[in-house]
């Protein structure tokens, strides 16, 4: 393992947070992450509880979520719950956002009539959509819709 640290920064301050120190000797990587994680939620405790506490909030129902991927119900209270915490988890952590742009350059690379294309990128714009349940995104935060 590297003995570099990159600089870790707050988002809510900009304060450059300080590393978990020196690689000690021996130590796991996941006892160091959880070093870091320690300072970092120290950090936030004292400057940033709302941050804090938001989560350990999302924590307790992403836990939650979890545990009742255990069974099976048709209790419409506890399914619709269920697949809120699922899509807010799958909207807030998804790495990549397909905008109309990058289908349209993906379909141009394809030899295909101008009408060919067409169906072709609206199908694929159609897939992405329901793939990324952009219905279910505030507008603000859709930069998929152009
Ligand atoms: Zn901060």
């Amino acid at each position: 393992m590297s003995s570099i640290t990159l600089p870790i920064n707050c988002r809510h301050c900009g304060k450059i947070m300080k590393t978990a120190g020196p690689v000690i000797i021996g130590e796991k990587p996941e006892q160091r992450t959880a070093r870091q994680m320690q300072a970092l939620g120290e950090h936030l405790q004292a400057d940033h509880p709302e941050a804090l506490m938001k989560a350990v909030m999302i924590g307790a129902q992403v836990q939650g979520m979890l545990l009742m991927q255990n069974f099976e119900t048709s209790d419409p209270t506890i399914t619709t719950h269920m697949d809120q915490m699922r899509y807010e988890i799958h909207h807030n952590t998804r790495r990549i956002r397909i905008p109309d742009a990058s289908i349209a350059l993906r379909v141009s690379k394809i030899e295909l009539s101008p009408d060919q294309a067409q169906e072709v990128a609206q199908a694929m714009r159609e897939m992405r959509d329901i793939l990324m349940e952009t219905d279910r995104e505030p507008e603000p935060a859709n930069p998929t819709r152009q």
